[in-house]
This record gives structure tokens, sequence and C-alpha cells, in this order.
């Protein structure tokens, strides 16, 4: 057992000596028999809420009408879940009620994939009911029971597919992939914050390519902001040779790079999609700078507004089409600024109040910013002393 099972398999048989039963399930025992790290430790049981309650001493009711309670163990959270099923869904999102079970089996039922149905107990024993075992060898993506029946009770469940084929390099079966076509539509009635969790995993996948074939294959794209007449500029991602991004603004950047969208329009189409604005406006920068590292304008300036970390993601993005520069030559131009932020600046508003004697004022912000950017073009070297100078000449026209 890995090491996050092991602190937690005595929680696990507290439960079983007061008679129920409690299973390690979902991602962590899939990415367990992947050798992948896993992050959060999922334990289903057999009792009831209030009775995992009596058991332990220390619980949080995290999300007690799913039937989940948190069990605190040296100072560490465990969340465990009744066994449930979700009968009849109305709105393709949710179900309209949770009804807790007895039985594993129905549990494992209602879970979207075969390799996200398989449960481990303490022992290391698996309990595959749905052959999840056979499709992780083979590497492929199914749906539990009848494909069409779980995304009509579930469309997100369609983005969660692609995504996987993303995060895992796996196939999508084809009655599984078939299904989420004639459903798509349905992603409509799923909010855009739970859609894009999805496609920015999607996007990050190490099989970003084959998730992102599928998404397009089965017409999610469709039903997705700002997609619908976009389709043709994703396709154009499958060709790209490498195409690894390493975080949400490199995602989101390259969008809006393929779509030629201006910052407006970036804006507007981020916010569609309900990026938060510190991503918004890291991505905005980033546009700025991949089109002037594309045009051959990269300055001084703009390398000091970017800072490094967005600088290489911009860097990154260019040479997805072979247009940007060596990751090194980028940091080394970078680095050759010679001040990284105004903090750096040897001189600021409290040194103008004290030695030319003046007070803050819009004046003192144009003469610092002034200052700054000559410092940066290395027009003139950051010493305190010449500063100075220069300041009190530009206060005095
Ligand atoms: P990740 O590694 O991203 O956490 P995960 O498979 O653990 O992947 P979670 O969202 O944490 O995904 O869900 C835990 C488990 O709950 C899944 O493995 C799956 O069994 C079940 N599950 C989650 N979302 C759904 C859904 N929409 N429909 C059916 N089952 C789901
Ligand atoms: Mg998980």
């Amino acid at each position: 057992l890995p090491t996050e099972f092991e602190a937690a398999a005595p929680i696990l048989e507290r439960i079983n000596a007061a008679g129920y039963e409690a299973y390690f399930v979902g991602g962590s025992v899939r990415d367990t028999i992947l050798g992948l790290p896993i992050h959060d430790v999922d334990i289903a049981t057999s009792a009831y809420p209030a009775e995992i309650k009596a058991i332990f001493k220390k619980t949080v009711d995290t999300g007690i009408e799913h039937g989940t309670v948190m069990v605190i163990e040296h100072g560490e959270g465990y969340e465990i879940t009744t066994f449930r099923t979700e009968s009849t869904y109305q709105d393709f999102r949710r179900p309209d009620h949770v009804e807790f079970v007895r039985s594993l089996k129905e549990d494992l039922k209602r879970r979207d994939l075969t390799i996200n149905a398989l449960a481990m107990d303490t022992s290391g024993q698996i309990v595959d009911l749905f052959d999840g075992l056979a499709d992780l060898e083979q590497q492929i993506i199914r749906a539990v029971g009848d494909p069409n029946e779980r995304y009509y009770e579930d469309a997100l469940r369609m983005m969660r597919t692609v995504r996987f084929a993303s995060q895992l390099d796996f196939e999508i079966e084809e009655k599984t992939q078939q299904a989420i076509q004639e459903n798509a539509y349905l992603l409509e009635k799923i909010s855009v914050e739970r859609i894009h969790v999805e496609w920015i995993k999607l996007l990050l996948g190490k099989a970003v390519k084959k998730g992102l074939a599928s998404f397009l294959a089965t017409d999610l794209a469709n039903y997705c902001p700002g997609f619908q007449d976009q389709q043709t500029k994703l396709q154009q991602l499958l060709a790209v040779e490498d195409l690894h991004l390493s975080n949400e603004v490199a995602a989101w950047s390259v969008l809006v790079y393929l779509f030629e969208l201006d910052q407006t329009q970036t804006r507007k189409f981020l916010k569609s999609w309900k990026v938060s604005n510190e991503i918004i406006n890291q991505t905005l920068q980033v546009q700025k700078a991949l089109q002037a590292l594309l045009a051959g304008t990269l300055d001084a300036k703009i390398c000091y507004q970017t800072g490094e970390n967005l600088l290489v993601i911009a860097n990154e993005i260019a040479n997805l089409w072979q247009q940007g520069q060596a990751e090194t030559e980028i940091k080394a131009q970078y680095q050759a600024l010679p001040i990284k932020n105004m903090k750096e600046l040897q001189i600021n508003g409290g040194l103008l109040m004290k030695e030319l004697n003046v007070k803050p004022s819009a004046k003192m912000g144009e003469v610092l910013h002034r200052l700054e950017e000559e410092v940066i073009y290395g027009q003139i070297a950051n010493e305190q002393a010449l500063l100075l100078q220069k300041a009190a000449e530009y206060y005095m026209n």
C-alpha cells in the first residue's frame, strides 16, 4: 500500500471493527495501480454519516447532505462518504436526491468510468465489478454501464472522459466516445465553472492532443464558450509536434493566440469562461510579450513588465511553432535588466520628499516612472546621486 493508504488504514479498520465495510475508492485507487502519485484519499463506507460520527471523536460535516463526513486523525482530515446511489436526474447535472445504501456494488455502479469504479480494502484487495483493472491494463477509458444513460444522467462526465484521455494518455472506448457525440449538446446544462476545471486539466494533460482530438471529434467544443466558430483553429493544435502546456496561463494564452484575439476580445473570452482576474491579467501580459517576440520587438521594457515566468511561457508558446528563442536566451535577456522591479530603483518617493523637499503628487509618480523607464532602457545608471539630479531637472520643467 502507498504511504497515504497506510496512514489512513487504521481509520478503515476502526469502521470495520464497528461492523461496517470501508474501502479506498476513486482516483486514489486508480492512481495507485498506475503507480502515479495520489492527491486525495477518498474512503467509502456502508456506515451512515451518523454512524461514522459515533465511531470517531473528531469529525466535521464537510458534505453531510451528500453523505460525506471528515474524520480528523493525527491532524490529518479524511473524507468518508457513505455508499450511495443517485436516483432520477432531472436536470442533467445533479441527482434529485442522494440515497444512502449499504451495498458497495450500488455505489460503484453510479461512478463515471470503469477505471474510477475500483475499490480497495486495507489488505490491498481490489474490488473490480466493472473490469476496471483490465481497462487500466489496456489503457482504455470506458463508461460504467450504458454510456448513453450515464452521460444523459450527468453531462459533466463527458468532459471528465476526455480530460482523463489527456491526463492518462488512454484511448476512449468506441461506444463511450459515440455516446459523448450523441449527448454533447447536454453540456449546455453544466455550469461554466465545472467545465472550466475539466477543460484546463485536459489542456495540461500529458496527452493533450489525444484529449483534444476527442473533444473536437465528439463536438463537445461546440457547446463551450467562445469555441463555436473556432474548431478549425483548435484543430491546428493537433498539428503541433510537441504540444505541452505548463499551466493555466499558458493554456489560455495558446488559445487567444490561435484565435487571433485582441485585448478586448481576450478579456471577454476569458470572462465567458469565468477565469479569475489574476489569470486574465497574466494571460493579457503573455499575449503582449508573445506578440512582441513574434514581431522581433521584445525590448527591455516588455521583459520588465512581463516578468521572468510569464516571459518563459510566452517563449514556450512561440516555440510550439518554432518561432521563439532558447529558454536560456530569454532568461538571460531578462536577467540582464538593470532592475527587476520598482523596489530596486535607487530612488523612491521618500527620498524625493527628503532631498528635493517635494510632496507626493501625480507629478512625483510621473518623475519616478520616467526614471524607472530610463534605468530599464539603460539610458541612465541606477545610482542614487544621478537619479536625484535627473529628478530635480524633471521637477523644474
Ligand atoms: P482526480 O485525480 O482529478 O481527483 P478523481 O477520479 O479522483 O480524479 P474526483 O472528482 O476526485 O476525480 O472524484 C472522485 C471519484 O468520484 C471518481 O474517481 C469517480 O469514481 C467519482 N466521480 C466523480 N465525479 C463523478 C461524476 N460526475 N459522475 C460519476 N462519478 C463521479
Ligand atoms: Mg480525486
